[in-house]
């Protein structure tokens, strides 16, 4: 007798329901994906006990029509597609049709449904994916779904939810993400009848950004537009004074569907340079626009994944157009812009090429000629040090108001510049090591590292194959520091391994960071008048004046206004 049988449609049902459905979380976002693909401008979305007792969407798209309606509930039934040419172009949300019978299979479902709006309308009841009864009702355009006693024919998932108010959590950071995406979608969610969520759908960003996050937020967020032949860029993001401990809140959706993606959200991360503090992540909502025929949705259950054909440049130019936007947004206000600009020719004769360095015993500074063309920059007007305060805080006015400076963090940044500039050299430059470093590897590594030869020696690592499973190395950039050979050899051994490109910069931030700050003037130093014009004239040439390597703010600002304001002359 055969063993093999075809499962039925419940099962095959419930099984599907397993991978698509895990939470009340996912069936919100399923039905809510379905009435944004039904062309809805409005959803609202009616829970209770965190979706546990029921769930309601409610939307005014196109509906379905009467005879679609039980096929909408069969697996593998969508309007969506049509063969597998459709697959690699896909626009709408869904497009596999298991949402629907998955959800009804483990709920009691009841769906309403017009397609116009002359008030005839369908009503259907499936209970455990059986329909129950479906009978004509006065209903005007659109469909409302109510999912009520979800799990009740599946303990075991209903075991395993976590708390109340995590799944409320949960379904909130759907919603929210959802409104972000549809900004012309006016969404409504409320749960046990208190409004959580409220937007206008009149397709404004930093709206919908400051309804979730708070106005003071939505404030600081810059908006974000870019477009070149393959993408279009479009979204906010937080200045760098404003951010979050964890990576959560770097929403990227790409042709409005939220995906989770490492080097997309480390493009982000990326585009900020070291304007963040460390460990810390800022605020930002991107939609990535696309052909769909350069981007792969069907990699995930629920559809979090997505792969790209032009990845790469992708990130390069989210890297790139979140660095132009901050470097655009300078963190002083707008009317410094225009004094910087006419003192910035007045001030060109200066002593542009003099590098304040402590002298050997620390206890002065000495101005050194630099070898290194410094790239003008102009985010800081002409600033005049008037005092030092404690011996840590240069005092410096301009037309505009007053300035604190942070004479470390200040001195920090113009060496952390000069570094990274000397890293960036053309020309590397090499220094034989003495005593020649040995380094095991795998033969399979050693393998891998061998092809890699050349591109070690571009970034200033000459190395030699040592038998089977050891390399030799026998010179390294000069700038590396004394004790941290091998620790950056290692560093760079491995991005060749996990088959990354070697970029100098990327990876030495840390180390440049740490040595940038040993070689600076500390706290507790005073400094004469002519030391402090020069730090400044240095900090004004850097490209982020605002804030040290490790993220922490080089200057405080206060306007004549602000000043004015604090003792009351102006209101
Ligand atoms: P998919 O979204 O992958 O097509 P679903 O199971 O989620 O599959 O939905 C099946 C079909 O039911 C959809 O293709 C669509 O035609 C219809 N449908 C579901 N929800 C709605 C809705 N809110 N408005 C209009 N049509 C809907
Ligand atoms: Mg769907």
């Amino acid at each position: 007798m055969s063993k093999i049988h075809l499962l039925n449609d419940t099962i095959a049902n419930k099984i599907a329901a397993g991978e698509v459905i895990e939470r009340p979380a996912s069936i919100i976002k399923e039905l809510v994906e379905n009435s944004i693909d039904a062309g809805s401008t409005k959803i609202d979305i009616l829970i209770k006990e965190s979706g546990l007792d029921y769930i309601i969407v409610k939307d005014n798209g196109e509906g379905i029509l009467k005879e679609d309606i039980e096929k909408a509930f069969l697996r593998h039934a969508t309007s969506k597609i049509k063969d597998e040419k459709d697959l690699f172009k896909i626009r709408t949300l869904g497009f596999r049709g298991e949402a629907l019978p998955s959800i009804a299979v483990i709920s009691k479902l009841i769906l309403k449904t017009s397609t116009n709006n002359d008030g005839n309308g369908t009503e259907i009841y499936i209970e455990g994916g059986e329909i129950k009864n479906k009978s004509e009702i006065a209903f005007t355009r659109g469909t409302e779904i109510s999912v009520k006693n979800i799990f009740y024919n599946t303990p075991v998932r209903l075991k395993y939810l976590k708390s109340m108010q995590t799944e409320l959590s949960h379904i909130i950071d759907y919603v929210n993400k959802l409104s972000l995406a549809h900004t012309d979608i006016s969404f409504t969610l409320i749960h046990n009848e208190r409004i959580i969520l409220s937007t206008y759908g009149n397709n404004n960003l930093i709206h919908v950004i400051s309804t979730i996050y708070s106005a003071s937020i939505a404030k600081k967020m810059i908006p974000i537009n870019i477009e070149n032949i393959d993408f279009k860029i479009t979204g906010a993001i937080s200045k760098p004074e404003i951010t979050r401990t964890n990576r959560n809140h770097i929403i990227i959706f790409v042709n409005k569907r939220y995906i989770k993606n490492y080097l997309l959200t480390q493009a982000v991360i990326k585009g900020y340079k070291n304007l963040l503090m460390v460990n810390r992540y800022p605020i930002s909502v991107l939609n990535i626009d696309m052909d769909p025929t350069i981007l792969d949705v069907n990699v995930h259950p629920a559809k979090l994944e997505a792969k790209f054909s032009k990845e790469k440049e992708m990130n390069k130019l989210v890297e790139e157009v979140i660095y132009k936007a901050l470097t655009e947004h300078t963190l002083i206000p707008e009317p410094l812009k225009k004094i910087v600009d006419l003192k910035y020719t007045n001030s060109l004769q200066t002593s542009f090429d003099l590098t304040l360095k402590p002298d050997k015993d620390n206890s002065s500074f000495i101005f050194e000629k630099n070898d290194i063309e410094i790239k003008q920059s102009n985010k800081l007007p002409f600033l005049e040090p008037i005092a030092q305060f404690h011996g840590t805080y240069i005092i410096a006015q301009s037309i505009e108001g007053i300035y604190l400076i942070d004479q470390h963090a200040a001195h920090e940044r113009v060496n952390y510049e000069k570094n990274i500039r000397l890293i960036n050299l053309e020309k590397i430059e090499y220094q034989d090591l003495t005593v020649p470093i040995t380094l095991n590897y795998s033969k399979s590594e050693i393998e891998h590292i061998f092809y890699k030869i050349e591109e070690l020696k571009r970034v200033g690592i000459e190395i030699e194959l040592f038998g089977k499973q050891s390399i030799i190395i026998r010179s390294i950039p000069i700038w590396i520091p004394k004790g941290q050979e091998i620790y950056f050899i290692e560093k760079a051994l491995q991005e060749i391994l996990s088959n990354k490109e070697i970029n100098m910069i990327d990876m030495n931030k840390d180390l440049v960071a740490a040595e940038s700050c040993k070689s600076s003037i500390k706290a507790n130093r005073y400094l004469t008048k002519n030391e402090m014009e020069e730090l400044l004239e240095q900090l004004r040439r850097t490209e982020n004046p605002y804030t040290c390597p490790h993220g922490r703010p080089v200057i405080v600002y206060f306007s004549k206004y602000d000043i004015e304001k604090m003792f009351k002359r102006v209101t």
